[in-house]
């Protein structure tokens, strides 16, 4: 058993920390408050090749496994979790959907402008009365000569109005049960296809979030990803890569919370000394950094079985669980370090404490995951 990382995942670690500094934390503010997409960011990772990181060369990626994915995305969501997330979506499942199940015409087409950062992409799955219950979807896609027909509403679809490639999830056959979704490459400005406004939510912020209509939209055949009804399994596939990257998303969160609480505490002076002195204080730091140290090994052990090219379902799910539930219950004892301060906004455990929250809903809630796993361990 080895514990330790490679030089490269080392040197990502250490160049993406140097980005993140430069780039996103000066931004990171005012793209929270004024909910925006930071553009000029995303040209700049990638330009850095941040954008495909674990896709293979040939396919306009940077080649490296996922584990080096995942820990970029750490990196940068300790700087901003809604900047670490879109790259999770848009590598961790949009490209990598094309890269395990597309033909090659669609990779050349869709996945190297991907990689390459040249648009990004997004997955398009849950509808209003859709949510945890996926299979209450009611989206169809009907051939019609060689064109499927799109027609239905699909909601919170991240990198919606930003995006340029869209994973879109509909039924060609309803009757066949999990055997009758299918997935489609769709690009932007295809006729039909629309983005709503933006959500305006409590935090995520700057990560883009929309209904996506259909109607009578119409996409050619060839842009079937996979085989038709294999929409759902493929969607399972991309939430074990997904679920790895919100752990990730969430270690980068807590280790924020950690940093954020180590310096306050031993800067704030009560009752003649730092409060880092007091028990109460250094007892909720050492939880956090105890349950960051087993949410960092959750998240890593799932990324490193999918470079060993084994099942990581139910890992992923676990990652998931336990570090967005630790990112949820430290933050909100990192504003409780910073006291009034830490409640005020311009405090960076405000924003952690509210981007947190959300690491327990998408991509499956806490609750989904304990049905996961649990199914995994009773069966
Ligand atoms: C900011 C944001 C970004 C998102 N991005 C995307 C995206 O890019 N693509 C996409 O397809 N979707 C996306 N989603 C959707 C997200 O995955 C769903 O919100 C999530 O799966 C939960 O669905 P829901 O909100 O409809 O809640 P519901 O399914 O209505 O659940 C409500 C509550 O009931 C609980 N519950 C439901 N069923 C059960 C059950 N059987 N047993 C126990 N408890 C249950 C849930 O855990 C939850 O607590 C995003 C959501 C948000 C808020």
């Amino acid at each position: 058993m080895d514990f330790k990382l490679t030089e490269e995942q080392e040197l990502i670690r250490k160049n993406m920390r140097e980005f993140a500094e430069k780039y996103v934390d000066p931004i990171a503010v005012e793209i929270d408050e004024n909910s925006r997409h930071p553009a000029e960011l995303f040209q700049k990772l990638a330009e850095g090749d941040w954008l495909g990181m674990p896709i293979p060369v040939e396919y306009g990626g940077a080649g490296a496994d996922y584990l080096t994915h995942v820990i970029a995305v750490e990196e940068l969501s300790r700087s901003c979790a809604s900047t670490g997330f879109t790259v999770s979506i848009h590598v961790g499942i949009a490209a990598m959907l094309i890269l395990l199940f597309g033909n090659e015409q669609q990779k050349q087409k869709y996945l190297i402008p991907l990689a390459k950062g040249q648009n990004l992409g997004a997955f398009v799955l849950t509808e209003p009365g859709a949510g945890t219950d996926i299979m209450a979807a009611t989206t169809t896609a009907v051939l019609d000569g060689n064109d499927y027909v799109l027609n239905g509403t699909k909601t919170f679809t991240s990198n919606g109005p930003t995006g340029g490639t869209y994973l879109v999830f509909a039924w060609t056959d309803k009757a066949a049960g999990r055997k009758g979704m299918s997935a489609f490459i769709i690009p932007r400005d295809t006729p039909g296809m629309k983005a709503g406004e933006h959500f305006n939510k409590m935090g995520l912020r700057s990560s883009q979030t929309s209904e996506m209509v259909f109607k009578d939209c119409r996409t050619p055949r060839e842009n079937l990803l996979g085989k038709e009804g294999a929409g759902l399994a493929m969607a399972m596939t991309g939430f074990d890569h997904g679920r790895t990257g919100i752990a990730a998303q969430s270690v980068g969160i807590l280790q924020a919370a950690l940093d954020e609480s180590i310096r306050y505490s031993k800067e704030r002076v009560q009752f003649g000394a730092p409060i880092a002195r007091q028990q109460a204080i250094s007892w909720m730091i050492a939880d956090m950094a105890t349950d960051l140290a087993a949410a960092r090994f959750l998240t890593y052990h799932a990324a490193w079985l999918k470079d060993q090219q084994q099942p990581f379902s139910k890992e992923a799910s676990m990652a998931k669980l336990f570090a967005s539930e630790a990112a949820m219950r430290h933050t909100i004892k990192a504003v409780q370090i910073q006291g009034g301060y830490g409640y005020c906004k311009g405090a960076k455990v405000e924003r952690l404490m509210r981007d947190a929250k959300i690491t327990e809903i998408y991509e499956g809630t806490s609750e989904a995951q304990r049905m996961i796993i649990s199914g995994n361990v009773l069966r």
